[in-house]
Protein backbone atom coordinates (compact mmCIF):
# COMPACT_ATOMS: atom_id res chain seq x y z
CA UNK A 1 0.00 0.00 0.00
CA UNK A 2 1.21 3.36 -0.99
CA UNK A 3 -0.08 6.69 0.80
CA UNK A 4 0.14 10.14 -0.21
CA UNK A 5 -1.70 13.25 1.35
CA UNK A 6 -2.41 16.77 -0.90
CA UNK A 7 -1.41 19.56 2.00
CA UNK A 8 -3.34 21.76 -0.37
CA UNK A 9 -6.57 20.28 0.10
CA UNK A 10 -5.80 19.45 3.64
CA UNK A 11 -8.26 21.47 6.35
CA UNK A 12 -6.99 19.94 9.29
CA UNK A 13 -9.78 18.13 10.85
CA UNK A 14 -7.45 15.56 12.04
CA UNK A 15 -9.32 12.40 11.31
CA UNK A 16 -6.59 10.63 10.03
CA UNK A 17 -4.62 10.99 12.87
CA UNK A 18 -7.04 9.62 15.46
CA UNK A 19 -7.83 6.86 13.06
CA UNK A 20 -4.63 6.12 11.81
CA UNK A 21 -1.98 7.93 14.67
CA UNK A 22 0.83 5.65 13.12
CA UNK A 23 0.65 6.78 9.94
CA UNK A 24 -0.91 10.57 9.69
CA UNK A 25 -0.34 13.10 12.47
CA UNK A 26 -0.98 16.73 12.52
CA UNK A 27 1.65 19.87 12.51
CA UNK A 28 2.28 21.68 15.84
CA UNK A 29 1.62 25.36 14.12
CA UNK A 30 -1.64 24.77 11.62
CA UNK A 31 -2.90 21.26 12.34
CA UNK A 32 -2.10 19.90 8.44
CA UNK A 33 -1.57 16.50 8.16
CA UNK A 34 1.69 15.49 8.26
CA UNK A 35 2.37 11.66 6.75
CA UNK A 36 4.66 9.47 8.98
CA UNK A 37 5.54 6.98 6.77
CA UNK A 38 4.09 6.27 2.61
CA UNK A 39 4.69 2.92 2.96
CA UNK A 40 2.64 1.29 6.17
CA UNK A 41 2.52 -2.09 7.12
CA UNK A 42 0.03 -4.91 6.04
CA UNK A 43 -1.66 -4.46 9.33
CA UNK A 44 -2.30 -0.98 9.14
CA UNK A 45 -4.11 -1.40 5.92
CA UNK A 46 -7.82 -0.99 7.64
CA UNK A 47 -6.92 2.13 9.73
CA UNK A 48 -5.72 3.75 6.57
CA UNK A 49 -8.33 3.04 3.90
CA UNK A 50 -10.82 3.89 7.10
CA UNK A 51 -8.72 7.43 7.07
CA UNK A 52 -9.05 7.98 3.53
CA UNK A 53 -12.93 7.40 3.66
CA UNK A 54 -13.43 9.84 6.80
CA UNK A 55 -11.51 12.37 5.31
CA UNK A 56 -13.96 15.19 4.73
CA UNK A 57 -11.77 17.32 2.36
CA UNK A 58 -10.48 13.88 0.52
CA UNK A 59 -6.87 14.69 0.78
CA UNK A 60 -6.06 11.34 1.52
CA UNK A 61 -5.56 8.60 -1.39
CA UNK A 62 -4.56 4.92 -0.86
CA UNK A 63 -3.03 3.18 -4.10
CA UNK A 64 -1.68 -0.54 -4.44
CA UNK A 65 2.16 -1.23 -3.17
CA UNK A 66 3.83 -1.60 -6.66
CA UNK A 67 4.55 -5.01 -7.47
S1 LIG B 1 -8.54 14.00 7.79
FE1 LIG B 1 -8.05 14.97 5.83
S2 LIG B 1 -8.45 17.12 6.19
FE2 LIG B 1 -8.29 16.17 8.19
S3 LIG B 1 -6.15 16.42 8.81
FE3 LIG B 1 -6.35 14.44 7.80
S4 LIG B 1 -5.84 14.84 5.65
FE4 LIG B 1 -6.29 16.80 6.60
Amino acid sequence: MKVTVDQDRCVGAGMCAMTAGEVFAQHEDDGLVVLRMTEPPEHLTDHVEEAEQLCPSRAITVEPAAP
